[in-house]
């Protein structure tokens, strides 16, 4: 199996000892004679990958004994309606816009309320965050509400920015990178394709208020009602199997690495390729440096004329996915979890040949 250094932002790369395994597993799951994509999720095979995936993400993360974890569909977007329909109920809550992943998240809070822009980073290219209160708090707000790492502009609050009051985190992009204070968070949610496995499964956690607050909620279909998906164990229609298979042995694979170790690891990788973008002025770090990304390195080249040949560059060392997005240009690198250290050396390697050749 040939595999190209992958720093795509998700869908990202998946540890290789996961995929070998998947490929093992998908014409008979654990002897059954079944293949992993044709099991009922009614199965008792079924039903304890999805027990050990809910134990496991809870030892990672340290989840409280009193808050419960859901595996959803519909992505991380489909939680900015959720949250909002079950949670805001036709209050104002306040929303730290950082990025447009938040931006997209008012829009939709505000189908169900009053989502409140408290702190906007627009201005700004979002290159910057709040520090912690840095912002005027309506106090009739139900929720604070913030993103952990923006993926799209490669910022990251160092720690949990909001000192009280009700929180709810998109942490889509860094989940399980390093540690969080759980017990502090209501609502914390994450697609799974960056750091826990592919897409079309979304992580949710709920907090006792949440849990209270969502059962109170009025005129909520079925499937968009936290409520209904916690009495039914996440298996209240027939989820994402394959999906939810990968994220267990994905957060097995977290277990054995030590979710400790891979914090230090992700924050040298991060640091090498930092330390390469400040070495010289052919390269233009995006982040401001009190709040940039281990996970999504951002940055330019001040000549805009060689983004397009350093990618291809890149694509013929068998370097990928470090076009940035499409909304801001530029270059980015994902690093996550599972992105091998070796990678990060290979793609940091690259960069300072490209600099030497071009400079
Ligand atoms: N939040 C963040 C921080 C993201 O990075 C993304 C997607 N990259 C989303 C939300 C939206 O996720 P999805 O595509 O799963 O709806």
């Amino acid at each position: 199996m040939t595999r190209k250094h992958n720093f795509s932002a998700g869908p990202a790369v998946l540890p290789t000892s996961v995929v070998e395994e998947l490929r093992e597993q998908l014409p008979d799951l654990h002897g059954t004679g079944i293949g992993l994509m044709e099991i009922s999720h009614r199965s008792k095979v079924f039903d304890n990958i999805v027990s050990s995936a809910m134990e496991r993400l809870g030892r990672v993360l340290g989840v409280p004994e009193d808050h419960r974890i859901l595996f959803l569909q519909g992505g991380a977007s489909l939680q900015f309606v959720m949250i909002a329909q079950n949670l805001l109920q036709g209050g104002s809550a306040d929303y730290l816009d950082t990025g447009s992943w938040t931006s997209k998240s008012v829009g939709q809070a505000n189908y169900f309320g009053s989502a409140r822009t408290a702190f906007s980073g627009k201005a700004d290219t979002y290159r910057t965050l709040p520090t912690p209160g840095g912002w005027e708090r309506d106090p009739r707000a139900v929720y604070t509400y913030y993103c952990s790492n923006n993926t799209i502009f490669g910022t990251q609050y160092p720690s949990t920015p909001v000192p009280d009051g009700r929180l709810i985190c998109d942490m889509s992009s860094d989940i399980a990178s390093r540690p969080v204070d759980v017990a502090r968070h209501d609502v914390i949610f994450a697609g799974a394709q960056k750091n826990l496995g592919p897409s079309g499964v979304t992580v949710v956690i709920l907090s006792p208020w949440a849990m209270e607050r969502a059962a109170q909620a009025r005129d909520v279909p079925d499937m968009l009602s936290y409520g209904i998906h916690l009495a039914k164990g996440s298996l209240f229609n027939t989820p994402n199997t394959l999906g939810i298979f990968v994220l267990e042995r994905v957060l097995a694979w977290v277990e054995d690495q030590g979710a400790a170790s891979l914090a230090t690891t992700n924050r040298r990788k991060a640091q090498k390729l930092y330390d390469l973008l400040d070495g010289s002025d052919f390269w233009q770090p995006h982040a401001d440096r009190n709040c940039r990304s281990d996970m999504n390195v951002t940055w330019r080249l001040a000549n805009n004329d060689l983004e397009g040949v350093v990618v291809e560059e890149a694509l013929a060392a068998d370097i990928s996915g470090i076009k940035g997005h499409r909304s801001v240009g530029g270059l980015r690198a994902s690093l996550y979890n599972a992105c091998p250290e070796d990678s990060v050396d290979t793609l940091v390697d690259f960069l300072r040949d490209f600099e030497r050749r071009r400079g």
